[in-house]
């Protein structure tokens, strides 16, 4: 695989077979799992077979064929130019089927996973009507966390480059009063967290009454995360006649009613592939204790086809401290995690994404959203409290046509 060749620190070692793994051992389903060792967890109970699953191979999806080429929507020359510069030939499924939507003024909603593209199927057409008409404060885009945030930010300056149109970061854990001056020069796109958001809001520095395109993206996830009020704060102080674009994995009961609220006659968009666990490799790992889970973990690192691997833990502590275990271990790895500082996520984030760390270790609310391009592996060192979580979490693999690996430890019967 074309991954492989980019990353691979010693190319002439040749990678054990996955399915001789020492300490790792296929659960047999039928003889049932203990829970977690008296340990108390909140979420329900996963049964093991459920983390388990051979790899469809990725063949057998046809490659989405667009409808328009980028040149079809009359984009503005600046920006149709910032297109082909970042490489970008044809529009995925969402951008292809969405952007004409936006154009147009509708109310969309998306049914898309992060990795399909939809950062540009919202920001393209945004751009191409603040070309026409560039009115300060007239886009809000709010984001589940930082680093969803921060990479819309990056897009919408990569897309917009020497347009002379402007947009401020409103996330927290970084400085606010540099946000409130940036908010006070009157940028023509705001894109927040929305904890963040509110605070500025109550402070008076945050006015959303020339707010003519509101994103809302990652909704199931800011739903997860309890931002269900500040949301209906945020989006109570925009005008009533702006278009309302909103983007979530998932349909649950609460999101459609969200949707009820909050948007006017949308067109859907759903692009959403069939369970993108199906091109995850899954297995589980039998560890009896910490120990004996930590000596696991480092004999499979310590093997060449663990190229990139994103190690999932529950608490912000345990992710630090496994973090630290595995440095002193001679492992270099980082950690990512909500007791971090914004800039230590993001240069966390920047080592593993620029492969200066092999390993990354992370909670799954400062994981999620995250765009992470070839991960070999992700090792669930700790069991997800939800399904949902699971499939989020293995879903940072295997992207991009590649089969990814995924391994979840268990108790061992
Ligand atoms: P997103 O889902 O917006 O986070 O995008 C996932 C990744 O796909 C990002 O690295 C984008 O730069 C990339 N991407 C988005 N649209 C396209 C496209 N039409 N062609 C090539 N790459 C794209």
């Amino acid at each position: 695989m074309a991954y492989r060749n980019t990353t691979s620190a010693n190319r002439n070692r040749s990678a054990r077979p996955s399915g001789n793994r020492p300490g790792v051992r296929s659960f047999r389903p039928g003889k049932g799992g203990n829970r977690s060792g008296g340990k108390k967890r909140t979420g329900a109970y996963i049964h093991p077979s459920k983390f388990i699953n051979r790899a469809k191979p990725q063949t057998e999806e046809a490659p989405y064929e667009p409808t328009h080429l980028f040149t079809d929507f009359n984009f503005n020359a600046k920006l149709q130019s910032n297109i082909d510069y970042k490489g970008y030939t044809a529009p995925s499924a969402i951008q292809d089927q969405s952007i004409p939507h936006v154009l147009a003024g509708s109310d969309v909603i998306g049914l898309a996973n992060t990795g399909t593209g939809k950062t540009a199927a919202f920001a393209l057409p945004i751009i191409e009507r603040l070309a026409a008409k560039p009115e300060l404060n007239s886009v809000l885009i709010v984001a589940p966390t930082r680093e969803l945030a921060q990479q819309i930010d990056e897009q919408f300056r990569a897309f917009s480059y020497g347009m002379k149109l402007y947009s401020t970061l409103v996330v927290g854990g970084t400085n606010i009063d540099r946000q409130i001056q940036q908010l006070r020069r009157g940028p023509h796109v705001i894109i927040g967290t929305p904890g963040r958001l509110r605070d500025l809001m109550k402070r008076n520095v945050l006015k959303l009454d020339h707010i003519r395109t509101l994103v809302l993206d990652e909704a199931d996830r800011m739903l997860d995360m309890g931002f269900i009020n500040d949301i209906k704060a945020i989006v109570e102080e925009t005008p009533a006649d702006r278009q309302t674009l909103f983007f979530s994995a998932t349909i649950t009961p609460e999101i459609e009613k969200l949707v009820q609220g909050f948007l006017c006659d949308p067109k859907t968009v759903s692009v959403r592939t069939a369970d993108t666990s199906e091109s995850v490799d899954q297995d589980v790992v039998e560890a009896g204790d910490k120990e004996e889970k930590l000596e696991t973990l480092l004999n499979l690192l310590s093997q060449e086809e663990f190229e990139k691997v994103l190690v999932f833990g529950e608490t912000k502590f345990g992710v630090q401290r496994l973090s630290d275990h595995l440095e002193k271990s001679g492992v270099p790895s980082t950690a990512i995690h909500g007791n971090k500082s914004q800039s230590q996520r993001q240069r966390a984030l920047k080592a593993f994404k620029d492969n200066k760390v092999r390993v990354m270790v992370a909670t799954d609310v400062a994981a999620r959203g995250l765009d992470i391009p070839n991960v070999s592996h992700v090792i669930n060192f700790d069991q997800p409290q939800t399904y949902e979580d699971y499939v989020h979490r293995i879903g940072r693999t295997g992207r991009g046509g590649a089969t990814g690996k995924a391994l979840t430890f268990i108790d061992r019967r």
